[in-house]
């Protein structure tokens, strides 16, 4: 318990020096390289002024250079804050001003983006990436990722680290409802989430032996724990991939062999569509995990008969780590339901209004969850903290039922809900009647406005390749398999639909062109 990664990092290191801990682009770095290289990268942070609690944010795709920072920030005790490539300058300024970032890791398409706002941050560090060159050309003042780590030399003056209390991520939720908050996660909340996951799939996981392929953004806290922290506990090697590219992405499979892929659905999605998923060796996966958003059963029914492979669906928020369910190998799976607690996780559903009394199994309330996992609040933000967190129980805002053997199933979020003519309507009821279509690849529902039913529901659909459908032909699918005010009154084609970078759907974007 008094532990934290960095430590759990030494201890893999001093065990299996030599195994490849990071692998990119055929480069390999070894456990006791990357120790090593975090350990220095820690004492240039010390050098350069960094002191615990201090917040040093890093912007970059999946590459060495991540682990190397996050796990040298860590190590310094100033607190990660993971910040997503894809924001544009008025996002970023919120960030690393709500932050009070003064250091910043970035990669070096992204260097004239934060110059040009620097100055209205309390940027002072910033360390540039380049996959090019050793040398990128800089302002003066500013490192290059290579001369930054130059100028440590791995000795480290000693920092008290109190695991309970000090925050190791400033984690900003995604914002797919909204406004984007930074969940404080302790080093002991971003530990125990490794141990959890371990525990739960301490079956599949020889140390050593297993290999992760990482094209989840590892700024996103699905991977931050599932693929980064986890592989450093088993000691896997991590494959990394900084963007999702389908064909790579097969390639990388059938060349590497990864034995575990955390993936969010859109990924299983566009595997599934590829007309020759069945022929690289997908099967060689023994863990597949989904999570981030609902995986609709057809889908995951197409990839497993199609690869093979069985996908497990778990579930997490930004606030927890994020794990706190998965379906379990060891026992049955449940197809549409994000599965059990995974160890030390306590859960139930409680009345949707009042957030009180649970209610009977296989009805409708808030997910409540209580663990090790769960963070210690927003940053500068108390009164939406006491709105989230309530007698140490975290409200999830996703609406759920739990059935008699306590697998939970994810109704929706509360925020997607759409009501019409005084009905709740959930998008994924009617998503999933629409993913059985086989002409339909993508199928997302929002709510538009009605002046007779107050919201009225829309479809917007991507199809498969080379299949056609009408929108009356849809409407009229639907109008045979759901009740009459769940129906779309509306359907939109659309060649492909807006996503955040993990993937998920950005519904947000949708319901304002909507508007
Ligand atoms: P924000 O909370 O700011 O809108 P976000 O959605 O990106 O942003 P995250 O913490 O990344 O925030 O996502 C957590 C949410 O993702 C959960 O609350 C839940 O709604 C959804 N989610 C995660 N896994 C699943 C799943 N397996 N099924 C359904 N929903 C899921």
């Amino acid at each position: 318990p008094d532990k934290t990664l960095p430590d759990i990092l030494a201890e893999t290191a001093a065990k299996i020096p030599d195994n490849v801990a990071l692998k990119f682009y055929g480069r390999e770095m070894t456990y006791k390289e990357l120790l090593t290289f975090s350990t220095v990268f820690a004492s240039s942070l010390q050098q350069s002024g960094v002191q615990k609690g201090d917040r040093a944010a890093i912007m970059l795709p999946n590459c060495p250079q991540y682990v190397v920072s996050y796990y040298g920030i860590l190590k310094a005790g100033a607190t990660v804050t993971q910040v997503n490539p894809m924001l544009l300058e008025q996002e970023l300024i919120y960030l690393l001003k709500d932050s009070g970032a003064e250091t910043i890791v970035v990669y070096e398409p992204l260097y004239p983006r934060i110059k040009a706002i620097a100055g209205e941050t309390s940027l002072k560090n910033i360390i540039v990436v380049s996959f090019e060159t050793d040398q990128p050309d800089l302002q003066e003042g500013d490192w290059s990722f290579t001369s930054f780590v130059g100028k440590g030399d791995g000795k480290l003056a000693n920092v008290e680290i109190n695991p309970q209390e000090d925050i190791a991520v400033l984690q900003y939720t995604g914002g797919t409802t909204g406004l984007s908050k930074g969940a404080m996660l302790t080093h002991r909340n971003i530990l125990a989430n490794a141990f959890q996951s371990h525990e739960f799939f301490k079956h599949d996981f020889v140390f050593g032996e297993e290999r992760c392929l990482t094209v989840i953004p590892l700024f996103h806290v699905f991977a931050m724990s599932s693929a980064m922290n986890l592989s450093i506990l088993t000691g896997s090697q991590n494959i990394l991939l900084p963007r999702f590219d389908l064909q790579e992405v097969l390639d990388t499979i059938k060349r590497e062999q990864p034995t575990t892929f955390p993936g969010v659905p859109t990924m299983y999605i566009a595997i599934t569509n590829h007309p020759k998923a069945q022929e690289y060796g997908i099967d060689s996966i023994h863990l597949c995990n989904s999570g981030s958003a609902p995986m609709p059963v057809e889908t995951m029914k197409e990839f497993e008969g199609k690869t093979g492979a069985k996908i497990l669906e778990g579930y997490g928020l930004s606030e927890a780590s994020p794990v706190t369910h998965c379906n379990p190998s060891f026992a049955a799976r449940k197809p549409g339901s994000i599965g059990i607690g995974i160890p030390s996780t306590e859960y139930k559903v409680v009345d949707l209004a009042t957030g009180e009394n649970e209610v009977p199994a296989g009805e409708a309330g808030e997910l409540i969850i209580r663990g090790p996992q769960v963070m210690k609040g927003y940053w500068n933000m108390p009164e939406e903290t006491e709105n989230a967190l309530r007698d140490g129980w975290l409200y999830t805002g996703d609406i759920a039922k739990v059935d008699e053997d306590g697998y939970v199933f994810i109704v929706d979020r509360k925020k997607d809900m759409i009501i019409s003519s005084g009905y709740n309507v959930y998008p994924r009821d009617i998503e999933e009647v629409l993913y059985e279509h086989p002409a339909v690849q993508e199928a997302v529902v929002i709510g538009i406005a009605d002046p007779y039913r107050g919201e009225s529901v829309k479809a917007i659909i991507v199809n498969k390749a080379g299949q056609e459908v009408t929108e009356d032909e849809l409407i009229e699918w639907a109008r045979g398999k759901m009740a009459a005010y769940k129906v779309p009154r509306a359907v939109e084609f659309r060649a492909e639909l807006p996503k955040t970078n993990v993937g998920k759907i950005l519904r947000r974007a949708l319901r304002e062109e909507n508007r």
